[in-house]
């Protein structure tokens, strides 16, 4: 068993760490937030009390973290001065492949070894440790946190090298966004024709355009709960990094570009703290039918 730091305990990071803790992992936290700290000492972790505390006597540090702001601000500005030679960092935040390269970068230097490995499956993956995990750097530090990965989640991928899996999480996203989109188009296009949007979604939910938004989210977007889960804010920084990577290497994504314009429209229209199933109010608010 490890002796992990797990920096970044929010919505995924908390039951994360839980999880950890639960493995038999000491993991010692840290959140700026004092009630996610206070979450992880119940969960039967140790908060510390800065970034450098959760990290200097950890094995593996592990980050959970909003953005690639947060991520250079922690790990360049702190996780690498304080960490031993041969330390295993594992970047699990949602970020733009370049920072995933240029942390590995600056980690080889100092003889830390990296893996960027975001998931996906959602606050109920996290809580359930059913997350799929796409895991980009060097085969043998995947195999040495494996141990780490399947106390996380259930499909468990190493992807390629160094920010592999940050691009296999921008095709995840641009995806996600899609069905989110189309799943509130068929909720309008039922409710506006007078069919039972639940009886609706329930046989479709079995037939060909099954999916996992569906089967998880039908119910709450038919009621309007859109309690995040998932923020929309988060999802339009992700619909950025997926329209940058496709930049990055020279194609066009033209449903992508569109998706990314209706959350930013969500964004705009004051849901960014919303779950990124309140693009539903965008489309009715397209259809007037808001
Ligand atoms: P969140 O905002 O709930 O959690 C992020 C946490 O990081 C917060 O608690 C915040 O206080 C903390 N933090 C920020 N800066 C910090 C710093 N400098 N030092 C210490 N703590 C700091 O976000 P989340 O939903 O848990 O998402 C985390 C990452 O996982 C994001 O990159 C997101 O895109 C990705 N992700 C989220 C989900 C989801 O469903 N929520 C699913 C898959 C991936």
């Amino acid at each position: 068993m490890s002796r992990i730091g797990f920096i970044g305990l929010g919505i995924m990071g908390t039951p994360m760490a839980a999880h950890l803790v639960a493995a038999g992992h000491d993991v010692t936290g840290f959140d700026l937030n004092a009630d996610a700290r206070a979450k992880l000492t119940e969960a039967g972790g140790t908060a510390a009390t800065d970034v450098a505390g959760a990290a200097q006597a950890a094995e593996v540090v592990i980050t959970m973290l909003p953005n690639h702001p947060q991520v250079e601000d922690v790990v360049l500005g702190t996780v690498l001065d304080v960490v031993a030679e041969g330390t295993l960092l594992i970047d699990m935040s949602t970020i733009r492949p370049e920072t995933s390269l240029a942390v590995a970068e600056a980690a080889k230097a100092k003889g830390v070894r990296v893996l960027d490995a975001p998931v996906s499956g959602g606050e109920a993956g996290a809580k359930q440790a059913t997350l799929s995990i796409m895991v980009g750097g060097d085969e043998a530090d995947f195999t040495a946190a494996r141990p780490i990965f399947d106390a996380l989640g259930k499909t468990v991928v190493h992807v390629g090298p160094h920010g592999a899996g940050q691009v296999v999480k921008a095709a995840n996203q641009l995806m996600v966004g899609g069905i989110y989109a189309l799943v509130a188009e068929a909720i309008v296009l039922l409710e506006a024709s007078g069919v039972d949007a639940k009886a609706g979604l329930d046989v479709l939910a079995g037939g060909l355009a099954a999916n996992r938004i569906l089967d998880l989210k039908r119910e709450t977007m038919i009621a309007r709960e859109f309690q995040p889960g998932f923020r929309i804010d988060l999802h339009h920084k992700d619909m950025g990094i997926a329209l940058a990577a496709a930049r990055q290497v020279d194609v066009a994504l033209p449903v992508t570009g569109l998706i990314a314009q209706l959350i930013a429209s969500a964004r705009a229209q004051g849901y960014g703290s919303l779950d990124h199933s309140a693009l539903l109010k965008v489309i009715e608010n397209f259809a007037g039918r808001a």
